[in-house]
């Protein structure tokens, strides 16, 4: 089966098509960044005016490079929900629009469930696993036991951890888009130089959630505070915080690892680019770690087609009449549980 699939939730828009779920035979990516540049962060109205001049483009550009046309599909799916609205009507729209068009089934995709999927395009994974979902938006640990079968054993309780790096960066200038600029920055940092608190979240139904708007502060106010005295770097501050909002993620996952008798970690979503985050997650004793290709870590139009091929054969073809959701209900908190 050969599925095109859009992604335009936020500030990249992409077209892949992909056979069979991970044969991916184009992926055609447009990053916005240098728009957002301006205000250190995504305009929502801006990226869905780029993804409304950009999509059809670049479905031909897929196309072309899969060596198809348009008639060739069997699939269309477009992520439908969680994202900025602007842009997930622009990408279901189109989606819907081709569909009909060509007389073929529509699917709308869960953008955070297809990110979790990202892994498995390159690797084969067995199931079940910890999956880690490290996002702009979401930071969840699920237990997956299927492509379609998960559920949510722990959350952020407040920020994303991509967030408060964005935060982080955008406070103080670092850059922008503030994850890759925090990483870069900490390349050359002394990551011992502060020890930043996390909470410690350890009641029996909190056991694998995580907090980041307590680091997130710390590390503000401390840069403040230090950075007057000049005797700290950014450089230091960054990979002080950089170690600490990741090394609480690895101990959540490898207490669910035990808990659960499970020995497989799947890391995924943008913040998986991480190479601090990659190196941290490779060397755990008895635990097979594995990762999106790295083109794959942030957002792309393979993961929503070759996740959408595993969800149709499953749950069958969305409605055309369907509509998108920013916010998935109840997601901060729990993954649309199956
Ligand atoms: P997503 O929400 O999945 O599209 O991913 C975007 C988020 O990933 C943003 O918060 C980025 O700052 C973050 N991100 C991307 N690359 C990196 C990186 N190398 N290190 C840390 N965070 C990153
Ligand atoms: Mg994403």
């Amino acid at each position: 089966m050969v599925v095109l699939g859009i992604e335009s939730t936020c500030d990249e828009t992409s077209v892949a098509i992909v056979r069979n779920g991970n044969e991916v035979l184009s992926n055609v990516v447009t990053s916005q960044i240098k728009d957002h540049l301006p205000w250190n962060g995504v305009v929502p109205e801006i990226a869905s005016r780029l993804h409304l001049k950009k999509i059809i483009h670049l479905t031909e550009e897929a196309c072309k490079e899969a060596h198809c046309s348009i008639n060739d599909i069997d699939l269309i799916a477009a992520a439908n929900r969680p994202g900025l609205i602007g842009g997930l009507i622009v990408g279901s729209a189109t989606g819907k629009a081709f569909a009909w068009a060509i007389d073929k089934p529509f699917i709308g995709i869960n953008h955070m469930e297809a990110h979790l999927y990202s892994p498995h395009i390159t690797n084969e994974i067995p199931f079940p696993y910890i999956g880690l979902l490290v996002s702009g938006g979401h930071t969840m640990i699920v237990l997956a036991q299927s492509h379609t079968t998960f559920s949510v054993i722990g959350t952020t309780i407040d920020d994303a951890v991509g967030e408060a790096f964005d935060k982080l960066a955008k406070h103080y200038a670092m850059g922008y888009p503030g994850g890759p600029s925090v990483e870069k920055l900490a390349l050359t940092g002394d990551e011992s130089t502060f020890d930043f608190p996390t909470s410690n979240l350890h009641k029996s139904d909190r056991k694998y959630d995580v907090s980041y708007s307590g680091i997130k502060t710390a590390a503000i106010n401390f840069l403040e505070k230090y950075l007057k005295k000049e005797t700290y770097t950014l450089n230091d501050i960054a990979a002080s915080f950089q170690k600490r909002a990741f090394s609480v993620l690895k101990k959540k996952c490898i207490s669910a690892c035990i808990d659960y008798n499970i020995n497989r970690i799947v890391v995924a979503g943008g913040v998986s680019a991480n190479f601090y985050l990659r190196h941290l997650f490779s060397d755990i004793p008895d635990i097979t770690t594995y990762f999106p290709d790295i083109k794959y870590a942030t957002d792309n139009g393979a993961m929503i087609a070759g996740y959408a091929y595993h969800t149709f054969k499953e749950n069958g073809p969305t409605p055309l009449t369907s509509g998108v959701s920013a916010r998935v209900s109840g997601f901060k908190i729990s993954l649309e549980k199956k």
